[in-house]
């Protein structure tokens, strides 16, 4: 990990920290959390990074109900965040923390649109093919809830899920546009919050017979 680009910070970014992200155009997030299911597992921690590779972790207190300087930045209008399966992510900012992420650029939905030569949408492909990065995943389920004691291990998979989503953002909405699939694409990421909306009062099923 390149210590001198990570910056580790507890309940909230400091305000130097949220300074120089809300200078950038687009944000790369993510999040663990203790389990899949929003309304049961709580979010531990809230990964970002910049256009310049600038990447940080934020550790979550149990039972917090909010984080004002992310939840400024998350809602950003000028700012796009980019997420990898937002749908998750935001579901999980949304319950825990009362944000509202907006704009969003989801990885693996675009990739679905783009790369329709596949069914590999997942991280660890998307990066392998278009990165030629190999992602080490081993401690994706690992327990993210003792924060305070998060191995070097952790922290550093925590770090590289956030790490190559901006170019991959590049790279996907190039092909979208070579495909001329964006404005699809596009329309996709404007209902998220709708499809997460409904995700959390378990109303997955509005859109089946
Ligand atoms: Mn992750």
């Amino acid at each position: 990990m390149a210590l001198e680009k990570f910056e580790l910070c507890d309940r909230d970014l400091p305000k130097a920290l949220l300074d120089r992200y809300l200078q950038a155009e687009a944000i790369a997030v993510d999040t663990e959390t203790l389990g899949l299911n929003p309304r049961r597992d709580r979010l531990c921690l809230v990964q970002l990074c910049d256009p310049e590779g600038y990447t940080s972790a934020l550790r979550l207190e149990k039972g917090q109900a909010a984080a004002p300087r992310l939840k400024q930045l998350m809602e950003a209008q000028n700012i796009t965040k980019i997420f990898h399966f937002a749908r998750f992510d935001l579901a999980a900012l949304n319950y825990h923390l009362g944000i509202q992420v907006n704009p969003v650029f989801c990885t693996k939905i675009a990739s679905k649109l783009a790369r329709t030569y596949t069914g590999s949408h997942g991280l660890k492909a998307l990066v392998q093919e278009l990165e030629q990065i190999e992602l080490d995943k081993s401690a994706q389920s690992s327990d993210w809830g003792n924060v305070m004691a998060l191995s070097e291990t952790q922290l550093a998979y925590a770090a590289n899920d956030v790490r190559y989503l901006i170019s991959l953002r590049q790279k996907l909405t190039t092909m979208l546009e070579r495909e001329e699939r964006w404005e699809l694409a596009q329309s996709c990421f404007d209902c998220l919050p709708t499809l997460v909306d409904l995700d959390l009062q378990q109303f997955g099923n509005v859109f089946e017979h």
